[in-house]
């Protein structure tokens, strides 16, 4: 297993998921260097991949298509053209951005992305809220006189009785209210992330639930119902929108791997990079091992890595300085499974305010959040909705993710795959979703590293990047590759800053870490979909 480089310039990309096959293509596409891609996996994409079961694909996590950045949605649609009519403009909105894009797909086209209507709520006392939540008569209905009674004693209470704001209960508490924290925070929080509030800093709830207050969604609501009274048949709300490519987000990736390959890049699977050469203040070579376990180390005149920085700074020979190894060592992440199942059908909802809009045998949700106190499951995909081609049998079965939140030896991690799957089909019917004599189908799918987390040792994080920062030839990007709560499009715009000064010959990395720190947290009290609940803003932590 010898490899020659054949670039100008050995150029090796460690991770191939978004970040590194950005990286990847963009150095083909501008420079010609022919860049190694070396990937753990046995395929692309990373958490963005796609994995195929019985002719079911799953998406882990469900990833949506949606970027402010202009350059990232041109970079999509330069690998997928865009379903929907021919050369036709339309305007697609998302989280109060709205973006012009091009529908161009021939009809027909199966490398294309769709456009697909957001629609994700919460699920709680068996019932269906809004997400975002909002004060409105289904979410009241639903709560009940009593419980609204409760809510609105206990604002009162934390008004005239703030509590001293240690950490993030207090936070939460003293803005919302004890018993609005317990109903729709402190659980799901708790679930997400495996620590409980009071272990999580107040700072971070100031950075994460900024700008959101009882009496501000109060005037809305009053606003909104004064506008429905003025004009009854007037729809202000808009219908949020994303892309998604036909066969779940493994497809855009897989295209991007094709043309890298097809243009001279080699990407090599199911190999892992184990350490880092290190002269001074340059990387020399990087040691990879193969699935057969033979060991190579191959010379590097660059390395772009999107490995996590745990991993990279443990692998660094010679050895990180102590205080950048304690650091790196101390970094945490929370781990992922997601069981697919499927199912001749969910169970028609009561709960639902609309039942009207159960499409065929499921709920017409994309994603539901589970906040039901008695289960452990997180967050519920309902994939036909994503798009019809991720299921064999679209018509006749429901293909479902069930995603569980935890870390790697955990009680959950331990369970082996038919206990954990028996366990989780329980679950979802304990909670009247499915009936246990409809499934059809089950694949089980462990995400290592899926959240970097915001806490352990990660408020030292400058530590480390001072120091990898001081390597001229090694390339921080991507989600792990930053320890930052990257989206794709945020991964992508790292990856190609990355390419931009290594083309450039430029040394500073300040634009790459400032990537994804001006991003306004469009979520409201809650959650973003794959973020939890309390994570912070960037800005403020030891990395800015
Ligand atoms: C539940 C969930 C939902 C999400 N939803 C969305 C969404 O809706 N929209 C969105 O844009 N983003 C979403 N994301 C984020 C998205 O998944 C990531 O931003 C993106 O995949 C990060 O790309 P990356 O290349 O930086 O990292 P990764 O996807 O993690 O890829 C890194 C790659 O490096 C490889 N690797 C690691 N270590 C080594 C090693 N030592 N040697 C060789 N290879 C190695 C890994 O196998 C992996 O393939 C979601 C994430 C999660 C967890």
């Amino acid at each position: 297993m010898i490899y020659f480089l054949q670039s100008q310039l050995n150029l090796i990309i460690i991770g191939a998921g978004p970040a590194g096959l950005t990286a990847g293509l963009e150095l083909i596409r501008r420079s010609g260097i022919k860049p190694l891609l070396i990937e753990a996996d046995a395929q692309v994409g990373g958490i963005s991949k796609t994995v195929v079961h019985r002719g079911n694909r799953m998406d882990l996590g469900g990833h949506r298509f949606f970027s402010k950045s202009d350059w990232v949605m041109d970079w999509w649609r330069s690998l997928m053209p865009i379903a929907g009519g021919d050369a036709e403009s339309m305007r697609i909105h998302y989280h109060r951005q709205s973006r012009s894009i091009q529908s161009d797909a021939v009809h027909g086209d199966s490398e294309c992305m769709l456009v697909r209507p957001r629609l994700s709520r919460i699920y709680f006392l068996r019932r269906l809220f809004d997400y975002p939540l909002k004060l409105n008569w289904t979410t009241l209905s639903n709560l009940g006189p009593q419980r609204v009674a409760r809510i609105l004693a206990s604002y009162a209470k934390a008004r005239i009785l703030p509590r001293q704001e240690r950490n993030l209960e207090d936070f939460i508490v003293n803005r919302f209210g004890e018993e609005l924290y317990r109903t729709f925070f402190k659980d799901y929080t708790e679930k997400v992330w495996g620590v409980p509030c009071q272990d999580i800093s107040a700072e971070w709830g100031a950075q994460r639930i900024k700008g959101l207050s009882i009496t501000e969604a109060l005037k809305h609501a009053a606003g909104r119902l004064l506008r429905n009274t003025q004009n009854a048949t007037r729809h202000t709300s808009l219908i949020e929108q994303f892309l998604y490519p036909r066969l779940g987000p493994g497809q855009l990736w897989e295209l991007a791997a094709r043309e890298i390959t097809d243009r001279g890049g080699t990407i090599l699977l199911g190999t892992r990079v184990t350490g880092l050469q290190r002269q001074g203040n340059r990387i020399t070579a990087v040691d990879i091992v193969d699935r057969e376990g033979r060991r190579q180390t191959i010379p590097a005149e660059h390395v772009i890595s999107t490995m996590p920085v745990k991993d990279l700074i443990a692998g660094m020979n010679p050895p990180a300085p102590d205080d950048v190894a304690r650091v790196a060592h101390g970094l945490l992440y929370r781990d992922f499974i997601t069981v697919g199942l499927l199912v001749r059908r969910m169970k028609r909802h009561p709960g639902d305010a609309d039942p009207d809009r159960t499409v065929g045998q499921r709920l017409p949700d994309n994603w539901i959040y589970i906040q039901e106190k008695d289960v452990r499951l997180g967050r519920l995909q309902i994939f036909n909705n994503w798009s019809p081609d991720l299921v064999a049998d679209p018509e006749g079965t429901v293909w479902l993710g069930l995603e569980y939140f935890c870390n790697v030896g955990d009680d959950l991690w331990s369970m082996d795959d038919d206990t954990f799957t028996g366990f989780a089909i329980r679950e979802l019917a304990s909670i009247d979703l499915i009936d246990p004599a409809d499934v059809l189908d089950t694949h089980l799918v462990r995400v290592e590293k899926a959240y970097p987390a915001y806490f352990g040792s990660y408020g030292d994080f400058g530590v480390v990047r001072r120091w990898v920062d001081g390597i001229h030839n090694l390339w921080l990007v991507g989600r792990n590759g930053m320890h930052r709560y990257n989206n794709q499009d945020h991964s992508m715009l790292t990856a190609k800053l990355a390419v931009d000064a290594i083309l450039g010959g430029d040394v500073t990395r300040e634009s790459i870490w400032a990537v994804n720190l001006d991003d306004e947290y469009h979520e409201t009290i809650e959650h973003r979909k794959d973020q939890p609940a309390q994570s912070p803003r960037s800005r403020g932590d030891g990395a800015a």
